[in-house]
């Protein structure tokens, strides 16, 4: 066949103009199923919306067989292959949901040949009647979708996974693509290492999403906050609003609602039916906003969302850009705004304390809020921060370079000396430790910095301690904004399912004056803080 230009036309590129009706390859698309159509394994890191997908459809069209996709999204399955049907490709799945006539149809139509691609999810590969089921089909590849998930999960689902390596053991002909959109370097070598795939070359695409405004600004009051980021600045615009509880979700809809704003709640608590059409409906409509938990929008591919707030904190940097990457995947500009708070911070942590992990799961989850708190907290670029995170620092000598579209690019925060602040609210925390070994939280030692008599300080007898009255000079907002940042910084950390707050190594050197502690200065709120002290 012969392309517009008069040149050859590529199988692939065929494909990719008479199946899937597009033009070109988009960034390294093009190479990875050059690549793995050739039989080479891939591992490929590249961000949500930037067009996994093609990576390991076109190939599986264009070798002979059927490529196998695990993916754990189960859910997402059937719409997957409803919409390869739609295009004329003959896919299938196998999975839990389908009942046992249909998953004989399924399994006759892959031996016969006649599936160009069969989605399973991971936990049927441990069957050994899945293993030679393939066994007796002809396969053109596996991908992996989802690969993260290899890294990610404890170890219930390691079992899964780990069928996954012995993939390349039985079938050590068929190349293996595994995808995700998480590529800190520590998942990266983990997906490498758990799935052998030492010997694949990395397609390592760029995370940045330049059309992406990234803000993070301290909550106070966080549902009016919405409702003015909303109305200032993407009013009639589609957009998800993500909560951490369904109790949240629920009444931040409402209120969106009676303000006037178009809103429906999503939540794992609601009735498929309701689900499925408040989704249907923010796919189809043009301004509606949903307000959901994280459970929305795995596999949502609806090109102009045009902003993602968060009112909670994510749990993890990758979360974080996971979710405010569904915003703007048109290129057009969109906002991820998050309001965040000292709450929670402590909230997570307890969380985290209380929660079932184990020890280095709690580790690990520990450590995936910090650097969601130090990006919160920092005075540089957002983006470039991000982008770090991942990997992918600024090209060398750019590393002061602004991307000019996050807050702290567009007007640069401004720091202050709070290292005697610091002192006053490290003291408490050794005054308090030091108080017949009861511990408590932040709300007790602001309570205490500002001289209030509340019902806890009374009963612990905290009015008597020299430290009580002495933060005068900072509001209630102030002294949480200062515990923040302490915490951010580690020179504070939150412990046990009460939110405890603790000294950590390196408080001591502030206390002992040898450190300074640089804050950096919250914008002024709308409102006149409250709370200036008394007492
Ligand atoms: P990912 O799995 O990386 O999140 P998808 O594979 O779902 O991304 O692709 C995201 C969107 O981009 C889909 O709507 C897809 O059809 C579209 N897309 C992918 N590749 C191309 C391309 N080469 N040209 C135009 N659109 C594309
Ligand atoms: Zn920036």
């Amino acid at each position: 066949a012969e392309g517009a230009g008069g040149a050859p036309e590529s199988d692939a590129l065929r494909v990719l103009r008479r199946v899937f009706g597009y033009d070109a390859f988009r960034g390294r698309q093009g190479e990875v199923i050059e690549h793995v159509t050739r039989g080479g394994d891939a591992v490929v890191l590249m961000p949500t919306g930037g067009g996994k997908s093609l990576c390991y459809q076109i190939p599986s069209l264009v070798r002979s067989g059927t490529g196998v996709v695990i993916s754990p999204l189960i859910a997402l399955m059937q719409d997957q292959v409803d919409a390869l049907r739609a295009l004329g490709v003959r896919a299938g799945f196998i999975n839990s949901t389908l009942d046992f006539e249909e998953r004989r149809v399924m399994e006759a139509e892959f031996l016969a040949g006649e599936l160009d691609l069969l989605y399973l999810a991971p936990e049927r590969l441990r069957l050994e009647a899945t293993t030679a089921l393939l066994e007796r089909g002809k396969i053109s590849l596996f991908a992996i979708d989802e690969a993260h998930c290899v890294a990610q999960w404890g170890h219930d689902f390691r079992p899964d996974y780990l069928s996954l390596s012995l993939l390349r053991e039985r079938w050590p002909d068929v190349p293996r693509v595994a995808l995700t959109a998480t590529a800190t370097r520590a998942t990266h070598r983990e997906i490498t290492e758990r799935l052998g795939l030492t010997e694949a070359r990395d397609f390592v695409a760029s995370f940045d999403r330049p059309n992406i405004q990234y803000r993070i600004v301290p909550k106070r009051d966080p549902k009016k906050q919405l409702l003015r980021f909303l109305k200032d600045e993407h009013e009639g615009d589609a957009g998800i609003v993500y909560c951490l509880s369904r109790n949240s979700v629920e009444r931040t809809a409402e209120f969106l609602c009676r303000n006037g704003v178009e809103a429906v709640p999503y939540h794992a608590g609601l009735d498929a039916g309701t689900r499925a059409a408040h989704q249907s409906r923010f796919l189809r409509e043009e301004g509606l906003v949903v307000v959901a938990t994280i459970a929305f929008g795995m596999g949502i591919d609806k090109p102009d969302v045009r902003f993602v707030a968060h009112l909670d904190l994510p749990k993890s940097v990758e979360g974080y850009y996971q979710e405010t990457g569904r915003a703007g995947r048109d290129g057009l500009p969109s906002t991820a705004w998050l309001a965040y708070g000292l709450q929670d911070v402590v909230q997570q942590r307890k969380l985290i304390e209380g929660g079932e992990g184990d020890a280095a799961f709690q580790r690990r989850a520990r450590a995936h809020l910090d650097a969601m708190l130090s990006l919160c907290e920092t005075v540089s670029c957002r983006r470039g921060q991000l982008l770090a995170y991942f990997g992918q620092a600024p090209e060398e000598g750019a590393a002061e370079t602004a991307c000019g579209n996050c807050d702290t690019c567009l007007t640069p925060p401004e720091s202050w000396d709070g290292t005697v602040p610091a002192q006053k609210v490290l003291s408490t925390v050794v005054r308090l430790k030091n108080e017949r070994g009861q511990k408590f939280g932040s709300g007790q030692i602001v309570d205490i910095l500002l001289g209030r008599r509340s019902a806890k300080v009374i009963q612990f007898d905290h009015d008597a301690l020299k430290v009580f009255g002495i933060g005068s000079e900072l509001g209630e907002a102030e002294w949480r904004g200062v515990v923040r940042q302490l915490l951010a910084q580690d020179l504070l950390e939150i412990e046990g399912e009460h939110g405890t707050l603790v000294l950590t190594e390196a408080s001591a050197d502030v206390l002992r004056g040898e450190r300074e502690v640089h804050m950096r200065k919250d914008p002024a709120p709308v409102a006149k803080p409250s709370g200036s002290a008394t007492g």
